[in-house]
């Protein structure tokens, strides 16, 4: 491996998951915004309320009347039934009835001292919130209200007083029927608490609108037809891919042209006019390795998606011909979330075909590995003869067998060293099939457990890996190609 290409290692841990957000409340960064003015006139005489039974009794709703509720809220608090389609009606006809017993509005009451005319805005609210989302395709919508903190404490406190018992608060009850008019307006939108599409929060001081388009999560399999593509992209190592990059990635701000990220990714970002991916793989091959077979299971992320429903097949069509003949994908489908962590967390075996050559030259003996048997060093240190040993085709291919099922110890090789413990790990050789040895080359099928570094099971990276080919052989082993067969996995 050139010094080029260990640099290139040497970064990649970082970009591997670059773009993943974790779960977070989009609304936690808000500071609540302090309240400017009192929305309580003080002349209200509170100390008659103790006196007066709550609505649904008469009395009850003639305060409601008197302090000036709006006629949302007068549904809200009356205690009588109503949905939000019929609250504004429900209100207006609790109020009549209340203003033919002479019941009438405080004159210098501005505004509802509940919701301080939220609900008279809500058509107001529905129009930016279309705007907001005009050309965005959703179904399923969550709403957030943010209020100031000393507005829902002080309705909290009048509901209690004077709203029939059960009254929905003003929040959940905002909620609500901003939610109802705006779903009426849009069809077919369901509101959602769990898993929307799209999160809209209004802000009730400022009616500021925001909407937070989801990521839309697609699974697959990936094959890997062409060497020198990495799994995801990676920043130039100069530039670090700032201010549209710099002379040596040809102003891209990418080491490598492509990637198996940007192959899948940006066909279906153009699909779904996302703003940009996120690529998690359930594993990943070297640069320099291909990933044949079935595939590799991976989960693609398509961040803040105007698009969101699509024919998957055609998708898998489109990606297969502007990629063709580097990258292949099947068995696309939707995906969530919560599928990222299992496709990380999933161990899976895999099968490797590797070719290698090898000798003239002798094996260096092993390095002692940590905690390893004293009388283990011996045994290895007699397989290292005078002379280069010379073997028949038969010879090979048993030595390779006899690797079949062995743990081995791989110290951390020193090609990943600087970004992984030193350290030892045991990791199982399932099987190994279809030997060919053809003059001083090998072919060969491994199969191994998740974890397994399999360049270095066969040239046993300076004796860190114990055992491996090279040192069955006591030869010099080299790999020419190694290529991913089968992720077993899904
Ligand atoms: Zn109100
Ligand atoms: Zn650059």
């Amino acid at each position: 491996m050139s010094k080029d290409e260990n640099n290139e290692e040497e970064d990649w841990s970082k970009f591997a998951s670059a773009g993943y957000e974790s779960a977070y409340d989009p609304w936690a960064d808000l500071v609540p915004q302090e309240e400017s003015e009192e929305f309580l006139d003080d002349d209200i005489d509170f100390e008659d309320f103790s006196s007066i039974r709550p609505p649904p009794a008469e009395e009850g709703l003639d305060y409601l009347v008197k302090m000036g509720t709006c006629n949302h809220c007068m549904a809200r608090l009356s205690g009588k039934s109503f949905n939000w389609e019929s609250a504004e009606e429900v209100g207006i006809s609790i109020r009549i009835s209340c203003e033919e017993r002479g019941v009438m509005k405080d004159d210098d009451i501005e505004y509802c001292p509940y919701c301080e005319d939220l609900f008279v805005d809500l058509d107001i609210l529905v129009e930016v919130m279309k705007n907001e989302l005009d050309g965005v395709e959703f179904k399923k919508m969550q709403l957030g209200a943010h209020f100031a903190k000393d507005h829902v404490a002080k309705e909290d406190d009048l509901r209690t007083r004077h709203g029939a018992t059960g009254s929905q608060a003003l929040k959940a009850a905002f909620n609500d029927a901003l939610g109802f008019k705006f779903s009426k307006e849009m069809g077919e939108i369901e509101l959602v608490k769990d898993q929307p599409e799209v999160m809209v929060l209004i802000d009730t001081l400022t009616f500021d609108v925001t909407a937070d388009l989801r990521s839309l999560y697609l699974y697959g399999r990936y094959r890997k037809l062409e060497r020198g593509i990495p799994q995801t992209r990676w920043p130039c190592r100069v530039c670090k891919g700032r201010d549209g990059g710099c002379e040596t990635c040809n102003e891209t701000g990418l080491q490598y042209p492509t990637s198996v990220q940007d192959q899948i990714g940006e066909p279906l970002r153009a699909a779904f006019q996302a703003k940009n991916t996120a690529f998690h793989g359930m594993g990943r091959e070297d640069i320099d390795v291909r990933c044949l077979g079935r595939g590799r299971p991976f989960v693609i992320e398509m961040k803040s998606p105007i698009r969101r429903y699509a024919d998957l097949s055609e998708l898998t069509e489109l990606v297969n011909a502007t990629s063709a003949g580097r990258v292949e994908i099947s068995e696309l489908r939707a995906s969530r979330r919560s599928e990222v962590a299992r496709i990380k967390g999933t161990a899976a075996e895999k099968s490797y075909t590797i070719r290698f050559k090898y000798g003239p030259e002798q094996h260096c003996p092993p390095v002692k590995i940590d905690g390893e048997e004293e009388s283990q060093s011996e045994d290895v240190a007699e397989v290292v003869q005078e002379n280069p040993p010379e073997w028949t085709a038969e010879q090979v291919t048993e030595l390779c067998m006899s690797l079949e099922g062995v743990t081995l110890a791989q110290q951390t090789p020193q090609r990943v060293a600087h970004r992984r413990a030193d350290k030892v790990r045991e990791r199982q050789v399932v099987s190994i099939s279809d030997i060919v040895v053809e003059g001083d080359e090998v072919e060969m099928t491994v199969r191994c457990e998740s974890g397994t570094y399999v360049k270095e099971l066969v040239h046993s990276d300076e004796g860190r890996t114990v055992p491996s080919v090279a040192e069955k052989l006591g030869l010099v082993c080299e790999v020419t190609w190694l290529d991913v067969n089968d992720v077993h996995a899904d």
